[in-house]
């Protein structure tokens, strides 16, 4: 593939960035490769250099890129019908409502689509409010919804927590402790719309709750007459090895948030509820992107290609075969820690090798990593969890390649340091 050509390369892209874009907007790398095209999983830079894509765009790209099945159905539906609004009646929009329903767990049914994750969870807190009349909403600690003034209000990790002024009536409980849960909302009583989580928290540092934890969760909220938000904005579509990482702990939420790998890299997300709750929502609502024509041909092409190649499945084998890899690896590693996941949703902990977090090494381990043609994440408080989260599509071969280029990359980092 010749795609250097039209390539204003990295330095001038800097120098542009620097310029115009707002100073919040940050990458990964020091040198950081200038990405042209992708095919599967693999991402390519402007020189041709071929990268193993281990982040999928943060859990975007579950069906790999650029994938025929998907932007196909997207290409004929953009040269048929690009927009139009939920003002006048089209079909792709019903037809992805329809095959949404059936997937997501319990008994969620009735969709309302949006473009963003943020506005996902904006939309589930809403509906809450609106259907309970209750004003309070418990998040918890190290959770991560987005950046609008709700998302971001019961976003619990301090670095993504812009606002400076905080909303008063989001309290935070520590992720994962249903005691601490019990208590809140029981001194809150009759106060408390909705409780939000994400079942698996990624951006907190790949952190799965005691086992528990969730049906506990379930029976809580159930108990306070409180509605049970769960964010799958990150786990949903197979990440976890099931459709939804809720279906693992066999529970159901009030209110699903879905987004990202829902598209598979059309911007589309959707809040699901059950004819229930929706029918508190009577009021109009509208998004202008949402639910699109050409987002919903291709979220439903996603959907399709995920039942066809069972993807799921194949991230809970795959990531079944890596983890223990990882696992190994931290046997030899004593810099690599507590190595954890489900399915394709993976991290661990990059250390001093006396148990303190360590974001310096991760950063100098990623940097290696993609120099081996790696391209890994970074996520957690304290930015130190080595996050590997690729689309469902990879190869075993891939991700034992990848075992073994950290395995190099931090025998590199240990004699460096
Ligand atoms: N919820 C979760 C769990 C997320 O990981 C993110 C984004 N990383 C969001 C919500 C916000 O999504 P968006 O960036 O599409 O607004």
């Amino acid at each position: 593939m010749s795609v250097g050509a039209t390539a204003l390369g990295p330095e001038a892209l800097l120098r542009l960035k620097a310029e115009y874009l707002m100073p919040c907007v940050y990458h990964f790398y020091k040198s950081p490769p200038q990405i042209v095209a992708a095919e599967g999983c693999r991402l390519i830079d402007h020189t041709g250099r071929r990268y193993v894509d281990c982040y999928s765009g943060v859990t975007v790209m579950n069906a790999g890129h650029c994938n025929p099945a998907i932007i196909e159905p997207a290409i004929r539906q953009i040269r048929t019908l690009q927009h139009t609004t939920t003002i006048y009646l089209t079909e792709p929009i019903l037809r992805l409502a329809e095959a949404l329903a059936r997937v997501v767990p319990g008994d969620l049914k009735r969709s309302f689509f949006c473009a963003s994750g943020s506005e996902a969870v904006e939309g589930s807190l809403l509906l809450a409010r609106l259907h309970t009349r209750r004003p309070d909403v418990v998040a918890m600690t190290n959770g991560l919804h987005g950046r609008t003034r709700w998302a971001i209000n019961v976003t619990g990790l301090a670095m993504w927590r812009t606002d400076p002024f905080p909303l008063e009536d989001v309290h935070h409980v520590p992720f994962g402790d249903a005691r601490a849960l019990r208590e809140m909302l029981t001194q809150r009583k009759g106060r408390v719309a909705a409780v939000i989580g994400e079942p698996v928290q990624g951006n907190g540092g790949i952190r799965i709750p005691p086992s528990d934890y969730w049906p506990q969760v379930r029976a809580l909220c159930d108990e306070h007459d409180v509605l049970l938000i769960l964010d799958e904005v990150q786990t949903g579509f197979g990440r976890t090895g099931r459709w939804f990482a809720c279906q693992h702990w066999q529970i159901a939420p009030d209110i699903l948030a879905v987004s990202k790998a829902l598209g598979n890299g059309f911007p589309i997300a959707a809040f699901v509820t059950t004819d229930r709750i929706a029918a508190s929502y009577t009021r109009p609502g509208a998004s202008t992107h949402g639910g699109n024509p050409v987002a919903a041909a291709a979220a439903l092409a996603t959907l399709a290609y995920h039942h066809e190649q069972r993807l799921a499945e194949r991230a809970a084998t795959l990531g079944e075969r890596f983890l223990d890899r990882l696992k190994g690896l931290a046997e030899k590693h004593c810099c690599l820690c507590n190595p954890r996941g489900m399915g394709l949703m993976i991290g661990a902990d990059i250390t001093d090798g006396h148990g303190t977090a360590d974001a310096k090494r991760l950063d100098s381990v990623l940097e290696d990593l993609k120099d081996r043609g790696f391209l890994c994440g970074k996520t957690g408080p304290e930015r130190n969890v080595l996050t590997v989260m690729p689309p469902l599509v990879i190869e075993g071969g891939e991700l034992d390649a990848l075992a073994d280029a950290i395995d190099a990359s931090l025998e590199a980092t240990e004699t460096r340091a």
